[in-house]
């Protein structure tokens, strides 16, 4: 049987045409509520905003994406600061939006978006489980995929059925490049679905994730930069794109690169960043000016004075980002302040903690705050770490500063983790 009706063509927009009316109206109403939220003190107000600017117009993503270009960015880790690295490479060459505060589900993306200009390109932080509805409905010409990790886990999907997902909408909606870590084999099964990808070497070192093959069940065998699965054929790609030392290797090129974030980390994140811009066609130069400007990330990194003493903020979540938030920390003996939560956004269950080295700690003194200090300090005890804990964040940098390795005058590290940094941050200033 057949229709007598034709299906309407679907809608084309133009390249910066406006969205529809019913759009339009969604985001007045979105900034009315998030306006009244600000009021209230109830926070940024972005999020209950896009919640109900997607109440007037559920297809609200599709509208305000429609005509630009979309890139998208999604990771268990290291997807804030990417995001804003990709916006920076970006800005010097064309308009860009980008939900940057880290809202990265529906309704903080539409948020972000409802402001834009028409011709901007949005540079979209997605979790991790959003990516298939957010690539559907954008239909993102990029998507950069970090790394695939346990996180929450007591919320977050099992990490293979995350890479499941990814791979079916990378094959259902085939974005024209995918830009996607070699050294992840989780991450390089759900790209090779995509029909171009360039990967990008980022030497990886956090392999407990990824000890079983996500195609076969099998086993993946490592072997220097290498790995391979022992009983199918996925192995590691043959990357275009790797950090050297301070210098990207990208194409046939080396540039030299002088990040002002911290780390080996933050480079491959550049790495990442600059691998998109170009593919884009922003000139190399002008992207590298963009990521060598930034020197926070949504209060990641930033040194400031928290209880009138000078700290520096970092954020950790989960085992992956704990292996990297230690390296970043200030050369030991520094005291260092550690500040586990266990809330919602947290994940209820604190036994990742049994997962992070915090062996690499032994040679400094650890300060163990936060609601879950205790779990963290019999975590510390069984590492061998000197420690002491402290009820509140206040008495933590007291003890710290306290110290004999501490050194008059230099900020003192705090590694925490999502609900204790933002309480930290907004302490400070900042805002969610
Ligand atoms: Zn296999």
């Amino acid at each position: 049987m057949t229709s007598a009706r034709p299906s309407p063509a679907p809608s084309t927009p133009s390249p910066g045409a406006p969205p529809p009316l019913r759009a339009r109206l969604a985001v007045t109403v979105g900034r009315s509520v998030a306006t009244v939220s600000r009021a209230l003190h109830l926070g940024s107000g972005s999020v209950i905003g896009g919640r109900a600017a997607l109440v007037v117009d559920p297809r609200l993503l599709r509208d305000l994406t429609a005509g630009r270009d979309v890139v998208i960015v999604s990771a268990t880790n290291g997807k804030t600061t990417t995001t804003r690295l990709i916006a920076a490479a970006l800005a010097g060459d064309r308009p860009v939006v980008s939900n940057a505060t880290g809202a990265n589900m529906t309704a903080g993306i539409v948020a972000a978006l409802g402001g834009a200009a028409s011709d901007a390109t949005a540079v979209l932080e997605v979790d991790e489980r959003w990516v298939a509805g957010v690539l559907q409905a954008t239909s993102a010409g990029t998507v950069v995929l970090l790394n695939l990790s346990r996180d929450q886990l007591d919320r977050t999907q099992e990490v293979r059925k995350l890479a499941e997902a990814w791979r079916t909408c990378l094959s259902a909606t085939p974005p024209a490049t995918v830009i996607a870590n070699a050294d992840d084999p989780l991450v390089v099964w759900a790209a090779q679905a995509a029909p171009s990808v360039i990967w990008v070497a980022t030497g990886q070192d956090w392999r407990a994730d990824a000890a079983g093959c996500p195609q076969c069940a099998g086993r993946i065998s490592f072997t220097g930069a290498a790995w391979r699965c022992t009983d199918c054929d996925l192995a590691r790609p043959e990357p275009s794109v790797s950090v050297e030392d301070a210098a990207i290797a990208i194409a046939d090129d080396r540039v030299a690169i002088a990040m002002r974030l911290p780390g080996r980390v933050n480079i491959v994140n550049a790495a990442f960043a600059l691998a998109t811009a170009t593919s884009l066609g922003v000139p190399t130069p002008i992207a590298v000016t963009g990521l060598e400007s930034v020197e926070e990330v949504a209060g990641r990194y930033r040194v400031t004075s928290l209880a009138g003493r000078p700290v520096r903020l970092l954020l950790a979540k989960n085992p992956a980002g704990w292996h990297e938030a230690i390296e970043l920390l200030a050369d030991p003996p520094a005291p260092v302040v550690v500040a586990i939560n266990a809330r919602i956004a947290d994940g209820h269950d604190p036994s990742w903690l049994w997962d992070v080295d915090f062996e690499r700690l032994r040679s400094r003194f650890v300060v163990a705050t936060g609601e879950r200090r205790h779990d963290l300090a019999v975590r510390l005890r069984y590492a061998d770490v000197e420690h002491a804990t402290a009820d509140t964040i206040d008495e933590a940098l007291r003890v710290a500063m306290g110290r004999p390795e501490h050194t008059a005058g230099r900020p003192v590290d705090i590694a925490a983790n999502y609900t204790a940094f933002q309480e930290y941050f907004e302490r400070v200033g900042g805002s969610r």
